[in-house]
């Protein structure tokens, strides 16, 4: 093993590694607190040669090794729990080219993402990728998760933004793919394989990704809305008097907002009263059509429809900011107020009302007192399906007796996610976190697929080993 940990520093130069337990030890725990691993030796390679020369010492050594970019993943992914060697895309952060009458950019995939939207920017374009991560997550962190975020009814997910791909197989062999292509059928689409993968199949060097041309207006507004289904109508109201210009649609319940008045400085209801629910809508488009005009219009009816009970438009950009603050800021909101448990799920978007109605009932008949934060992405079908701990827990004592239940509320959710044909994990992938889970939720054909697939790209288990892909359940 001390030969391959010094053949492997040897590739990378004395810039291009750390042993230093202190410069490695952000890198073994993740946001949440919730994942801690070992690691001693983290690779900082600066190429794609150089990725490629450490795999292959790795595939012939047999040395386990876990790929991360900005170590803001949700389910521990990227995280190494068993001493394998860490891989930092990092100091791979080159934006490679910028074209912009093809509408297309090339970044290496340690790329902050909030970088490449500034790229975008400054060729007059737009990367329509938004996270609440994306001042610290990375293209190839993107791109391995198949990221969502806020514009994913509009503009689709992470995967629906990559071109091309350059990944370095398990072995050490580049698949050169960074293709400028919307159409290509020339066999297999191996981007897509590794979209998504966590890591696990290969890594993600380099990626070519599509641009947008910049919206000339963003209209944003906050509309009160009686229920799931008052806000499923206004969902479907706003995209038919848009033509279909909708950027975002967020579903905030009234605990958010108080606890978001309650937790956040400077948090302010944008309405005047109290509602059940509520809905962020941005919009986007323009270009002298009077775009502002035509949401307002939308929004009068809305109210006059029952759809909404009352709306308000941003005024300024940073209106708008403080709109989207407020959504931004719910996370942080519930872990302020105490413990939470929760969940990233999907379900056809017509079912989110009954979904949100049936989950509700169930978790409150086995666990009364629990308090429901459901929110997110109602115009994509993605909900942050949380409860936070009963608010006389209060003390660590009764946030860690109702953590204790984690197990038991997962379980009456994910079945009932089953029951509506809905995703378990709808954007923040399976990790470590959800992997014994597909066991339950995955057919055995869909997990033979995927074991089929991991053996082809990774046939020594090299690459973020135990991550993804269940173990067969022995009986
Ligand atoms: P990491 O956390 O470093 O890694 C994630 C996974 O990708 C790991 O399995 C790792 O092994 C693998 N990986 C990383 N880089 C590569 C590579 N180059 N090649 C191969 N594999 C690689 N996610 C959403 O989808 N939508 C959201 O709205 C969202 N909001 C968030 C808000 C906050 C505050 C936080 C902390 C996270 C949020 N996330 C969200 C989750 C997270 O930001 C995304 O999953 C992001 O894409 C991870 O990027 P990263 O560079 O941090 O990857
Ligand atoms: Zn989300």
């Amino acid at each position: 093993m001390s030969d391959a940990f010094s053949r492997l520093k040897s590739v990378v130069g004395d810039k291009g590694f750390t042993e230093d337990p202190g410069e490695i030890a952000p890198h073994l725990e993740e946001w949440r607190s919730k994942y801690h691993g070992r690691s001693s030796l983290m690779l900082k390679p600066a190429t794609t040669s150089e990725v490629a020369a450490i795999l292959a010492i790795c595939f012939e050594t047999g040395t386990a090794i876990v790929p991360q970019g900005g170590n803001t993943g949700l389910v521990g992914g990227q995280i190494p729990f068993h001493g394998e060697v860490l891989l930092s895309l990092q100091r791979m952060n080159r934006v490679r080219a910028v074209d912009a009458p093809g509408m297309t950019m090339t970044l290496e995939a340690g790329v902050v993402l909030a970088r490449a939207q500034t790229a975008a920017a400054e060729a007059g374009l737009m990367f329509p990728l938004t996270l609440g991560s994306e001042g610290s997550c990375t293209i190839g962190g993107n791109i391995a998760t198949n990221a969502g975020g806020n514009h994913v009814l509009r503009y689709g997910m992470m995967r629906a933004l990559v071109l091309g791909l350059e990944v370095v197989l398990a072995d050490g062999r580049v698949l050169p793919m960074l293709k400028a292509l919307h159409k290509d059928n020339s066999g297999y689409d191996l981007n897509q394989i590794f979209i998504g993968s966590e890591g696990t199949l290969g890594v993600v060097t380099a990626a070519t990704l599509r641009l947008f041309a910049k919206p000339a207006e963003t209209v944003v507004a906050f509309a009160a809305t009686a229920s799931p289904g008052a806000a499923l109508g206004l969902l479907g109201h706003m995209q038919a008097r848009t033509g279909g210009l909708l950027s975002a649609f967020e579903l905030i319940p009234s605990i958010a907002m108080e606890l978001l008045l309650r937790h956040i400085p400077g948090a302010r209801d944008p309405l005047e009263s109290p509602s059940p629910w509520y809905a962020l809508i941005e919009v986007a488009g323009g270009g002298g059509a009077g775009l502002e005009e035509q949401v307002q219009a939308a929004l009068a009816d809305a109210l006059a429809q029952g759809f909404a009970s009352d709306a308000v438009l941003a005024r300024s950009q940073a209106q708008a900011q403080d709109f989207w603050r407020l959504r931004d800021s719910i996370s942080e909101s519930q872990k302020r107020e105490g413990a939470s448990i929760k969940h990233d799920i999907s379900v056809p978007v017509a079912a989110i009302p009954a979904f949100i109605e049936k989950a509700t009932a169930a978790v409150l008949a086995k666990f009364p007192g629990a308090r429901p934060v459901t929110f997110g992405h109602l115009g994509d079908g993605n909900l942050h399906f949380n409860f936070n701990a009963p608010p006389s827990s209060g003390d660590k004592g009764g946030d860690a007796a109702f953590l204790a239940e984690w197990d038991e509320v997962q379980l009456t959710v994910h079945d009932i996610v089953k029951e509506f044909g809905g995703s378990i994990s709808a954007e923040h992938g399976i990790g470590a976190m959800k992997r014994d889970l597909l066991l339950r939720y995955k057919s055995t054909e869909e997990l033979d697929a995927m074991r089929t697939l991991k053996a082809a790209f990774d046939p020594k288990n090299i690459l973020n080993p135990g991550k993804v892909v269940p173990p067969v359940r022995r009986l």
